[in-house]
């Protein structure tokens, strides 16, 4: 591991998350500062070099996927993170609680979010210690803000940091709710639900345009019913 790829992991560590392409562009960068051989096309050998440095920490950085643009992206992880109490420092218990319930609802719901007015109420729920609304509403936004959760027009749903570090957790602690896509495999918060009751497969939003792209006549992969959902541009 050179200065190169301690810069990168710094920048990573500041940012937590960078898409592909912000990612090949400071690999890039990284390398012309310290003069040291930049290769286009072998980022990921590069970051297997990281990883392996990172490994006693139980770190690593991670690639995962955009659920609202399929981009990928790259992400550091803490993987030791069993469970969302150990998520991360500067949350307190009952913050942490409320984020625990804002994944459930999320994770429950059939289209992978959950309304401000459904948190709030969460939030009246909470064992801990209780959240005046004011409180909730600032958590919410801190919770963007750190990159756990996307919010628009009061829905809430997990960010793309947030799967690509809590998978592990989510797929264990969800393993009855949590549907893996039918295309790309991964877990699937956001995305199209086959209605035909004995399948009910579910697929990525992006997943979906990319497989029925160019295909008139849109059918569910696993059981062939007609796909009766609008086909979403991306
Ligand atoms: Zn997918
Ligand atoms: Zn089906």
């Amino acid at each position: 591991m050179n200065d190169s790829h301690r810069r990168f992991l710094q920048t990573m560590m500041y940012n937590a998350i960078v898409d592909e392409k912000g990612a090949r562009s400071l690999y890039r960068h990284c390398c012309e500062i310290h003069n040291t051989q930049h290769t286009p096309g072998h980022l990921d050998k590069f970051i297997d070099t990281i990883n392996s440095q990172l490994q006693p920490l139980f770190m690593q950085i991670r690639k995962g996927t955009s659920e609202d643009t399929g981009d990928q992206f790259y992400a550091l992880v803490n993987m030791a993170v069993t469970d969302v109490t150990r998520m991360s420092s500067g949350y307190a218990d009952n913050e942490l609680e409320l984020f625990v319930k804002t994944m459930d609802l999320i994770v429950g719901s059939e289209n992978g979010t959950a309304s401000s007015t459904d948190i709030l109420n969460s939030a009246d729920t909470l064992t801990t210690k209780k959240l005046k609304k004011s409180e909730t509403q600032h958590l919410l936004s801190r919770l963007v803000q750190d990159k756990w959760l996307n919010e628009k027009g009061g829905e809430y749903t997990l960010s793309t940091r947030c799967i690509i570090e809590m998978e592990p957790y989510i797929s264990t602690m969800y393993q009855d709710q949590v549907k893996v896509c039918q295309i790309c495999h991964s877990i699937a918060i956001q995305g199209q639900i086959c209605e035909n009751p004995m399948c009910g497969i579910k697929i990525h939003n992006p997943c979906v345009a990319r497989y029925f792209k160019g295909r008139p006549e849109p059918q569910c992969p696993a059981c062939n019913d007609f796909w009766p959902h609008e086909i979403p541009e991306i």
